[in-house]
């Protein structure tokens, strides 16, 4: 048997690399969750094509059963290329915001297919824009 508890939605982006591994340290995920690396997280599961969406779907089911992965962990950065980075928001709030709403349809659309799952949305705000520093805040 070889099981992890958590699948994980994190952006491709190398600058988060160094403070992501801090953090899945922090709480106690490395080497207990699978990793989806993917520019803007679980942005193409909000507003991707059916099949991308089907695509990243099916990671997670594979997680599930091939793993027995219990919850499904969805982080999303600023400054995020995916989201035109920080220049096109007007502020750090409505960034959050909006990357936030995403997380929440991604949220509804992963209970609607694994009911069982635990959803976890954690919001990483770089505090320079090469991350070597990263504030990350788990959501509710
Ligand atoms: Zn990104």
């Amino acid at each position: 048997m070889h099981n992890c508890k958590s699948i994980i939605f994190k952006c491709m982006d190398f600058r988060l690399t160094k403070e992501t591994n801090r953090f899945l340290q922090e709480n106690n995920l490395i080497g207990d969750c699978d990793i989806v690396s993917l520019a803007g997280s679980s942005k193409s599961l909000a507003d991707g094509k059916e099949e991308i969406k089907n695509l990243l779907l099916k990671q997670i089911k594979t997680s599930k059963d091939l793993h027995c992965a219990t919850e499904v962990i969805l982080i999303h950065h600023s400054d995020c290329g995916a989201y035109k980075a920080s220049c096109c928001f007007a502020s750090e709030e409505e960034e959050k915001n909006i990357q936030t709403e995403d997380m929440n349809t991604v949220e509804k659309l992963i209970k609607e297919n694994f009911p069982e799952m635990e959803v976890k949305k954690v919001w990483a705000q770089m505090k320079d824009k090469k991350g070597n520093e990263v504030e990350f805040s788990i959501l509710n």
